[in-house]
C-alpha cells in the first residue's frame, strides 16, 4: 500500500500554478483558429446576387456521414435563381450527423458551399440542428441567419471567415491564381484574403508554368 507525502502532494501543486495555462476563458475568451478550420457551413451566392448552387446534388453523393439532402430543380425562364439549367431547390444538412470533413466543399463545382469559423451551433431541439436554406444561403448582404444568435458564445463576425483551405485543394486554388477571377467573393464579403504564405502578388501564370511549379 502506498504512503501519501502531504509535502510532496502539496508541491505537485505549487509547480503548476506557476506554469503557463493551456486553457483559456472560453467563452469569453478564444483562442485564434486556423485559417482552414471547419466549422459551419454557407451557400454562397454571386455577387449579382444569384445562388451559385446548381443542384446538382454532388455534396450529397459524396457526403461520407449522409447528412445532405438536396433537390434541384429547373431555373424559371424569367426569374432564375441560379446561372443555368438548375438550382438547389431543397437543401438541407443534419448538423448532429456532420462530422466536418469538408468533402461536400471540395466536391462542389460552383464552390457554393463552403465552410465558416463558426463553431457554436447548440441547439435544444434536434429539429433545429437541421439547417435548411434559410439558415445556409447567404443575404446579399454577406450575413446568413444562425440560430441562437443572441448567445454569449455567438460570434457572427466568424461566419465571414473560412474557405482558406480551398486555395489548397481545388484546381483554381493553386497559388498562381491567388486573387485572379478565379477566387472571387462570397458575395458581400469581398475578396478572400490570401493565404500566408502565399502573395497577392503572385499573380496568374498560364496553366503550363503553374504545372511546372
Ligand atoms: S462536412 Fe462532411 S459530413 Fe459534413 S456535410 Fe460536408 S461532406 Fe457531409
Ligand atoms: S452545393 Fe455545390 S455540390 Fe452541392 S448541390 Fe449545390 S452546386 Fe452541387
Amino acid at each position: 500500500m502506498g504512503f501519501f507525502d502531504p509535502v510532496a502532494g502539496f508541491a505537485v501543486t505549487l509547480r503548476q500554478i506557476f506554469k503557463r495555462k493551456v486553457t483559456t476563458q472560453y467563452p469569453e475568451e478564444k483562442r485564434t483558429k486556423p485559417q482552414r478550420f471547419h466549422g459551419r457551413h454557407v451557400l454562397n451566392r454571386y455577387p449579382d446576387g444569384m445562388e451559385k448552387c446548381i443542384g446538382c446534388e454532388l455534396c450529397a453523393g459524396v457526403c461520407p456521414a449522409r447528412c445532405i439532402y438536396v433537390r434541384g430543380k429547373d431555373n424559371p425562364a424569367d426569374e432564375p435563381v441560379s446561372p443555368g439549367e438548375r438550382f438547389g431547390f431543397v437543401y438541407e444538412i443534419n448538423m448532429l450527423r456532420c462530422i466536418f470533413c469538408a468533402m461536400c466543399v471540395e466536391a462542389c463545382p460552383t464552390e457554393a458551399i463552403t465552410m465558416t469559423h463558426l463553431f457554436e451551433m447548440s441547439v435544444g431541439d434536434r429539429q433545429d440542428a437541421i439547417y435548411t436554406k434559410t439558415e445556409l444561403v447567404m443575404d446579399p448582404d454577406g450575413s446568413v441567419p444562425h440560430p441562437q444568435p443572441e448567445s454569449i458564445l455567438i460570434d457572427l463576425a466568424e461566419l465571414r471567415q473560412g474557405d482558406g483551405w480551398m486555395r489548397a485543394t481545388a484546381p483554381a486554388g493553386r497559388a498562381a491564381y491567388e486573387g485572379v477571377g478565379g477566387w472571387t467573393a462570397t458575395a458581400g464579403v469581398g475578396m478572400r484574403e490570401p493565404e500566408p504564405p502565399q502573395s497577392p502578388a503572385s499573380g496568374p501564370q498560364s496553366l503550363e508554368e503553374s504545372e511546372e511549379v
